[in-house]
C-alpha cells in the first residue's frame, strides 16, 4: 500500500493549491437531461453552486444534527470470509458486529460477505438475476453521490448508532472536494466503491469518454480516500450498456444495481423516504437498497428508518471486496495532476507518482 501512501501524501500536500479544482473541473460536464432510464437521478448537478449550497444546509431535525466526530477510534478489521459472494449464500448467520457494538439494542450487522468481482459480476435484481445472494429478510444498505458536508456525516452517525455497515458509491469529483469526509467513511469500516468522475449518463457518451469517467472516478476516490476502493461500481442512473459491462468485466469490477430504489432524490421528504423503503421491503422481503448520502432527506430519515428495519426483523448484510480495485496508473497520474493543478511543465509525473508495488 506504499503506493497509496505516496499518492495520499502528495494529494494532501497539494490540497490548498487545489482548493478550487472542483470548480475548475466542474464546468466540463453539466447534468444530463432526464433519460429514458427508470432510475434517472439527473437532478444532481455536480457543478451547480446552488445545488452544493442547498445540500450543505444544516439538517432540520435535532436528533440528526450532530456531525460525526473528526477522529474515530480504530476499529478492528473484521476478517472477511473466504467465500465469494458470487456463489455465496451458505454461511451461518452471526451477529458479526455485535461484539464491539456499544448499543445492546442495535440493529447490527448479521452477515458479512466477501465479493469476488473477477469477471465483473452484476448484483441487484433490477438489472441482474444471476447472483441473488440475500436470504429472506436480509438487506444491504447502499448510499450514492457523496461525500457531502452534513449529510454524509449524519448518515455515518446514524449507522454508527445502530452498529450497521453500508456500501458507499462516491462521485469522484465530490471526493476531491471533500476528501476528509470520504476518509471518515473509510475510517468507520464501511465499504466504498465508485460512481464515475462526474455522474454523467454513460450511455450517452462515447466508449472512450465513458471509460475515462469510470477510471477517473476510481482513481479520484482512491486518491481522496488514501487507498484504493473496492472494485464495486454503480452506473449513474443505473444507465448501463453492453459495451461498458463488458469493459468492467475485463477490469474485474463488479456492477451494483439495486433491488429497491428509495427514490429519495425525488421524494425529498424524510417521512416519504421511510415509507418508500419500508413499503417496498414489505412487498419484496429483502434487497439491496439504493439511497443517497448526498440527500438531506435521507440523512434525516435514516435513524428512524434503521429503527423500523430492526422492529420489522430485517437483518443487515455488509459487503466487502475480496480484493481492492486495481486502478490504472495513467488515470492516477491524471487525477493527481488535476487535483494539484500542475501544468505540463511542472515536475514530471514520475517524480510525484512512483510505483512501489506493482503486484507482480
Ligand atoms: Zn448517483
Amino acid at each position: 500500500m506504499g503506493r497509496w501512501t505516496w499518492l495520499a501524501a502528495a494529494a494532501t500536500a497539494a490540497i490548498v493549491l487545489g482548493i478550487g479544482i472542483g470548480w475548475m473541473l466542474s464546468g466540463k460536464e453539466s447534468a444530463q437531461p432526464a433519460p429514458e432510464a427508470k432510475f434517472a437521478e439527473w437532478e444532481l448537478t455536480t457543478g451547480s453552486v446552488a445545488a452544493r449550497m442547498a445540500a450543505a444546509a444544516p439538517l432540520a431535525r435535532p436528533q440528526a444534527t450532530q456531525s460525526a466526530p473528526q477522529q474515530f477510534p480504530q476499529a478492528p478489521t473484521p476478517s472477511p470470509q473466504a467465500r465469494p459472494a458470487a456463489a455465496v449464500p451458505s454461511a451461518a448467520p452471526t451477529k458479526v458486529a455485535a461484539a464491539r457494538c456499544a448499543n445492546p439494542d442495535a440493529l447490527g450487522v448479521t452477515r458479512l460477505v466477501a465479493i469476488d468481482t473477477t469477471g465483473g459480476p452484476g448484483f441487484g435484481s433490477e438489472q441482474f438475476k444471476a447472483y441473488d445472494f440475500l436470504e429472506a429478510g436480509e438487506v444491504v444498505l447502499t448510499f450514492d453521490d457523496g461525500p457531502w458536508p452534513n449529510n454524509t456525516p449524519a448518515v455515518l452517525a446514524a449507522l454508527a448508532a445502530q452498529c450497521v455497515k453500508a456500501t458507499f458509491f462516491p462521485i469522484g469529483k465530490h471526493s476531491t472536494w471533500h476528501p476528509e469526509i470520504l476518509k471518515q467513511v473509510v475510517a468507520r469500516d464501511h465499504t466504498i466503491g465508485a460512481h464515475t468522475w462526474s455522474h454523467v449518463n454513460l450511455a450517452k457518451k462515447t466508449l472512450a469518454e465513458a471509460k475515462d469517467e469510470i477510471e477517473n472516478g476510481f482513481s479520484a476516490v482512491a486518491i481522496s480516500a488514501g487507498r484504493p476502493p473496492a472494485p464495486f461500481f454503480r452506473f449513474p442512473g443505473l444507465s448501463q450498456t453492453p459495451e461498458l459491462t463488458a469493459y468492467l468485466a475485463q477490469r474485474n469490477i463488479g456492477i451494483f444495481s439495486a433491488d429497491l430504489d428509495s427514490f429519495d432524490f425525488k421524494l425529498k421528504n424524510p417521512d416519504k423516504v421511510i415509507t418508500s423503503v419500508m413499503s417496498k421491503l414489505d412487498k419484496r422481503g429483502k434487497g439491496i437498497i439504493l439511497m443517497h448520502d448526498f440527500q438531506h432527506s435521507t440523512a434525516v430519515a435514516l435513524p428512524t428508518l434503521l429503527q423500523q428495519l430492526k422492529a420489522k426483523g430485517f437483518k443487515i448484510v455488509h459487503m466487502k471486496a475480496k480484493d481492492a480495485v486495481v486502478t490504472l496508473p495513467q488515470y492516477d497520474a491524471a487525477m493527481l495532476k488535476a487535483q494539484t493543478g500542475q501544468t505540463a511543465d511542472a515536475r514530471p509525473t514520475a517524480s510525484v507518482v512512483r510505483t512501489i508495488d506493482d503486484g507482480q
